[in-house]
């Protein structure tokens, strides 16, 4: 926007270039209203001024001098006509920004108010726009719904001219008042009717001139028609008056400079509590001043180009004028785009969030910025919308506060969820990391990293709760239970791995080369069977000791460790009926066997080999060592202590505790029992009596080798 000029119509007269050079043309001369208000607006600073502004308007006749008398007042450039040229130079509606030039250079003198605007009404007198008085009903309606003093500028010489252009002009402001009026009949607006009389020459004293327009503007007011409810009202119910004289400018220019600057500071800033009127009821505003709070019309200044442009819109499309329902619709627009301005700030901080939702993570940072968010969109609303008319502004601000929370909500929602997630995963991560540290109390493990994943989630949950506007009780207990669970389970998986190395101890004990079950085969006796027994249960009965140690560190509650035991001594049997059937393959039997045989048949009683000479009782100690090992075979057939009775092991393993598993065994498993299980009917029976023949037979034949062997060695030593 070119702002070359706008401030040259306020500070300096003689620069009126420039695209507010005149302020602006509120209403053009096709009765269109101005797009540039808030420009104008913003580049003299009156946009944010909320209420502390005011608005005037001047009327009268064609060139009776008003603009020349606003310039001189506000130090505005309204287009003055030259004296040459008299034409109508004020078309429609201008508007411009009163200034002081006193103000700067001395500030502690009084001068002018602040945030002045002037509009200058085109007048009439009937010659140049004919016979459109609606322009001048119109724009008077216009200028009474938003102005707060009304200067009206008559000739002294008019005053007392009843049937004049002044009185009809001022019959139609009365009316248009009256129609505003009949809407809106529960607010007072008062305005104030400013009367400037010019040429002034002093003859008739002001007092005489004052009393002459009341009784006139009195009899206007009794012969209006009046509106029902208004029948009886007076014109002071709705009007202050004030009235002043000023000197001819063109033949006492400077006396006319005088009188107007020191008019001038009616137009001051203070603003008396009380009115000071004088015994026949006129204002005296040389005290007061003019801008007494009951006249000013309540729209904000960011609100006023958006109003006025109603405002006139109603007025040409020949609606009445209903300004409770203008301010009304006023705070729902501006409301709405005030709302939007706090909308895009609240994005400002807010959309990067929104944007990283997807990565369902836990956003750093969320909760100071959702508190600033909102604290910083609600506040500038208050501010800035609290100005206009209470009941919408209070509806706007709910449905603001309600959007931006329910935005909020959303990712109040998602980052509990990820707070949620991030809880469980840090306590099963802590918690199996503290696990493979050896020495570690999972019992305390346990509470202290639940402690701690709790305040993280609470903490985080507590930032963007909004100061408690949002709970987070429900997804706490659902994080608490969860953790609760999280710790059972892992504890059973603890547990199960804990048992699986028990199990892979045993395995180790049992398969050990130097006192486990192949060593104790070495011995193949009566015995065997009663010592792997005892094997069994003492490293069955340390290995317990051991587990309950560690499932104790682990928490296990005493049923969950008397299940683990119930299942360790069950597994530790099959492992050893798993080790026995590998022991007691026949291939390896028959390598033991020989050995038993060998060592009798092949080696004397001296562990030498024997060479066979002829002669020597092959037959015999071959029968005898035959008969030995066979004998031997027997004692392998049933796992059995040295009594022939079954061992205890159901009464070792014991009942299965309450709540254990029962072992799932499916029909094909069923059919084809597993004799491995301690249940089993057959789990004693390592060796059947088929496999028994089978290995004997197989012994007998490599035994018979050995003897033919031995037989064919001597022979041969006898042939050489
Ligand atoms: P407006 O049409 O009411 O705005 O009148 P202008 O301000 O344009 O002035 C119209 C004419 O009146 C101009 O030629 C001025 O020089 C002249 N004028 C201005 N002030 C006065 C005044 O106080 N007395 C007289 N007699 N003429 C004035
Ligand atoms: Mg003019």
């Amino acid at each position: 926007m070119a702002t070359n000029g706008v401030n040259g119509s306020a500070t300096n007269g003689d620069d009126h270039e420039g695209e507010f050079g005149h302020g602006i043309q509120v209403i053009d001369e096709n009765k269109e209203f101005t797009t540039s208000m808030p420009e104008y607006l913003t580049s003299t600073n009156v946009l944010q001024a909320g209420f502390s502004y005011h608005l005037i308007s001047v009327f009268g006749s064609q060139s009776t001098g008003k603009s020349t008398l606003l310039n001189h007042l506000f130090n505005t450039a309204f287009p003055v006509m030259s004296e040459s040229r008299r034409q109508q130079t004020t078309k429609g509606i201008w508007m411009s920004l009163a200034t002081d030039p006193n103000a700067s250079s001395d500030p502690d003198q009084p001068h002018l108010g602040k945030n002045i605007l002037v509009m200058d009404v085109e007048g009439t007198d009937g010659r140049e726009r004919g016979e459109d008085q609606d322009f001048e009903r119109k724009s008077a309606l216009f200028a009474l719904a938003t102005s707060e003093v009304l200067i009206v500028n008559i000739w002294e010489h008019q005053v007392g001219l009843y049937q004049g252009a002044n009185m009809g002009l001022l019959k139609t402001v009365f009316e248009v008042n009256l129609q505003l009026f009949q809407k809106d009949k529960s607010t007072v607006h008062r305005s104030l009717l400013f009367f400037v009389i010019r040429d002034h020459i002093g003859h008739t004293p002001l007092e005489n001139l004052k009393n002459t327009l009341l009784a006139d503007l009195n009899g206007i007011w009794h012969g209006l028609s009046k509106p029902p409810g208004l029948e009886s009202s007076s014109i002071s119910d709705f009007f202050d008056f004030t009235f002043t004289t000023l000197p001819h400018k063109l033949l006492q220019p400077d006396q006319f400079k005088l009188e107007t600057q020191k008019l001038k500071l009616r137009f001051r800033e203070e603003s008396p509590t009380n009115a000071n009127y004088s015994t026949d009821g006129v204002l005296d505003t040389s005290k007061t001043g003019v801008f007494l709070p009951a006249y000013h019309r309540r729209i904000p200044a960011d609100g006023l180009p958006h109003y006025a442009g109603n405002i006139w819109r109603m007025i040409t499309e020949n609606k009445d004028l209903d300004l409770p329902t203008q301010q009304e619709l006023l705070a729902q627009y501006r409301c709405d785009e005030i709302s939007v301005v706090c909308v895009e700030l609240f994005d400002e901080v807010i959309t990067p969030f929104e944007a990283a939702l997807s990565q369902k993570i836990v956003q750093p940072g969320l909760g100071p910025a959702m508190k600033t968010a909102l604290d910083t969109a609600l506040s500038k609303f208050k501010e800035e919308a609290g100005r206009y008319h209470k009941v919408v502004y209070k509806r706007k601000l709910e449905d603001l506060e309600k959007k931006l929370q329910a935005r909020l909500k959303v990712l109040y929602v998602a980052q509990l969820t990820a707070a949620h997630k991030n809880a469980i995963a840090v306590f099963a991560d802590t918690i199996q990391k503290g696990i493979k540290r050896s020495g570690a109390d999972f019992a305390s493990l346990v509470t202290e990293t639940r402690a701690t994943v709790l305040t993280d989630f609470t903490t985080e949950a507590e930032a963007c709760s909004l100061e408690g506007a949002f709970s987070y009780t429900d997804e706490l207990h659902s994080v608490e239970k969860e953790l609760d669970e999280g710790a059972t389970r892992l504890r059973g998986e603890e547990m199960t791995r804990l048992l699986a190395r028990m199990e892979k101890g045993l395995r180790t004990k049992f398969t050990s080369e130097d006192d486990g079950v192949a060593y104790m085969f070495k011995t193949i006796s009566p015995t065997l069977y009663p010592r792997i027994w005892t094997l069994f249960t003492t490293s069955v009965t340390d290995q317990i000791a051991v587990f309950t140690q560690r499932s104790t560190a682990l928490n296990a509650t005493s049923e969950e460790n008397d299940q683990a035991v119930f299942k360790l001594k069950k597994r530790a049997w099959k492992v050893l009926r798993m080790v026995l059937d590998e022991e007691t393959k026949e291939q390896g039997l028959i390598t033991r066997l020989m050995g038993y045989f060998d060592k009798d048949f092949r080696y004397d009683d001296q562990g030498v080999p024997r060479v066979w000479k002829a002669g020597e009782d092959i037959e015999g100690t071959f029968a005898k060592s035959k008969e030995t090992v066979l004998k031997l075979i027997p004692n392998l057939a049933t796992f059995q202590l040295e009594d022939s009775s079954k061992p205890p092991l159901a009464t070792f393993i014991g009942d299965a505790p309450e709540g254990a598993e029962e072992e799932i065994v499916n029909v094909e498993e069923e059919e084809e029992e597993d004799i491995a299980s301690p249940t089993s009917t057959k789990t004693f029976i390592i060796l059947t009596p088929g496999r028994i023949t089978s290995l004997t037979e197989s012994f007998n034949r490599q035994a018979d080798q050995a003897f033919v062997d031995a037989k064919r060695g001597t022979i041969s030593s006898v042939s050489q």
